[in-house]
């Protein structure tokens, strides 16, 4: 019996085994590419607001420690368990490898409805998460960034919590910070705008004329806002925009920056429009030139992916594809150009990459630097997964998620077994 299970793990163990089995790696050594190497779990008591003491249940997993230090956001959210952030550290680690960044995949999080708790409380969750993962981490051990229901804010708290008991700031602990607090220009928009950059580049390829495009996107949090906002600016109509309040359509295309505005002023799209509310289950089959997926994991199963009706799938989320709709994906190869998430939201870790290598240099870029380094690095993946994807005539997520546990598997053949 594994302390890993759910649907959430046992997605990312199949996918593991289709990349095994393509790359014949022998059944003794898949274990040790795929468990992994910590798990934590902690008890996070805090005050609430009326007197009462609540505890919280934490994560955090640090899938291979092989290349350097790992990384990966950290996720507050009713559903976080040990499965889901465990299957969410191994996605980081191909992404990683992929993208040739020096780490290895990370992710953590706080079993919690945020809807439930005040911003006090968050502030005394977020630190006392940070103190009780205090021995498990550092700057050259394991670094974390936000994740869904996390932001700057909270990396900040983080960050203050672990400087105070280092009695030194130590800006390099976590990525994804305000930039007043040691953080960099372009962290924010990196993922989206990586997202943005890659269908952009896609839709060049099939010949799409951007002035007559359309983008749909699910989840309007950091993903998917900024994702909205750079497509809107290429000159794509943002037709449809879905949050967990509800959806907005418009085929004349939404104010993008006005629906963010509110959405920072109020937390979510909802109240926005009544005119333009829209049914949110029929959100992912709209007929559009791109699909941003951009909240949750598991969203595209077999039926969902047999209805889809976009030209470019450009996954913003973790995970949001099962293994089953993959199956019917691949049969929909010349009408559905996928963008596999380990590719498309890596715009996120390769700037924190960027954050950290600033943070321990203290030498800061200028947002320009940022941007056209973060393109360089996700248009040279991109054509890595292209050339492999033909080479051995298998799906994008295949050639791209192969690329990166080949490297990893190599690291890890390298350096041998110890002792
Ligand atoms: P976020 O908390 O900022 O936003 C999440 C959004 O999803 C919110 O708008 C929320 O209302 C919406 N949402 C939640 N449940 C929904 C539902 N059932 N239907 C529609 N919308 C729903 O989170 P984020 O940081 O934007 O992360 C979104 C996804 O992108 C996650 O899968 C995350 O792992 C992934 N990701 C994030 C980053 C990053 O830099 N933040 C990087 C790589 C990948």
């Amino acid at each position: 019996m594994s302390i890993y299970s759910g649907d959430v793990f046992d997605m990312a163990a199949r996918q593991f085994g289709v990349i095994a089995n393509h790359l014949g790696i022998p059944m003794d050594e898949r274990d040790r590419l795929l468990l992994p190497k910590r798990a934590i779990t902690v008890s996070c008591p805090i005050h609430r607001d009326d007197g009462s003491v609540e505890v919280f249940e934490g994560y955090r997993v640090q899938h291979h420690l092989t290349l350097g230090p790992t990384k990966g956001g950290t996720r507050f959210a009713p559903s976080v368990g040990i499965g889901e952030v465990a299957a969410l550290a191994i996605w980081m680690s191909w992404k990683c490898a992929l993208v040739g960044l020096p780490y290895g995949g990370a992710k953590g999080g706080i079993r919690v409805d945020l809807a439930t708790i005040s911003k006090r409380e968050l502030e005394s969750l977020s630190r006392r998460y940070m103190q009780e993962m205090i021995p498990f981490v550092g700057p050259h051990t394991d670094v974390m960034a936000p994740d869904m229901g996390t932001n700057e804010q909270v990396m900040a708290w983080f960050m203050d919590t672990y400087s105070m008991y280092q009695g030194r700031t130590v800006t390099e602990i976590v990525t994804g910070k305000p930039v007043a607090s040691g953080g960099t220009l372009g962290r924010r928009e990196a993922t989206g705008r990586g997202v943005a950059h890659l269908a952009k580049r896609v839709m060049a390829e099939l010949a799409i004329d951007l002035n007559r495009a359309t983008a749909v996107i699910q989840g309007f949090g950091n993903v998917g806002s900024y994702a909205a906002l750079e497509l809107q600016q290429f000159g794509l109509k943002v037709i449809a925009v879905s949050d967990h309040t509800g959806a907005l359509y418009d085929a004349a295309g939404l104010d993008i920056p006005a629906l963010m505005r509110h959405a920072t002023a109020h937390g979510s799209i909802a109240g926005f429009s009544t005119e333009l509310q829209f049914d949110p289950t029929q959100i992912l089959t709209l007929r559009c030139d791109v699909l941003v997926p951009a909240a949750m994991e598991r969203v595209i199963d077999a039926e969902t992916a047999a209805k889809l009706q976009c030209r470019v799938l450009a996954e913003g989320a973790n995970g949001p594809t099962t293994p089953d709709a993959d199956l019917v994906l691949a049969q929909r190869r010349d009408e559905v150009f996928l963008i596999p998430d380990v590719l498309c939201n890596s715009g996120g870790v390769i700037v924190s990459y960027f954050e950290w290598v600033q943070d321990l240099q203290q030498l800061f870029w200028e947002e320009a630097e940022v941007t056209r380094r973060e393109y360089q690095i996700l248009d040279r993946a991109f054509d890595q997964m292209i050339a492999r994807a033909n080479a051995d005539n298998v799906p994008h997520r295949t050639a791209a998620m192969a690329i990166g546990v080949e490297k990893v598997r190599a690291a890890k053949n390298m350096r041998g077994l110890f002792p």
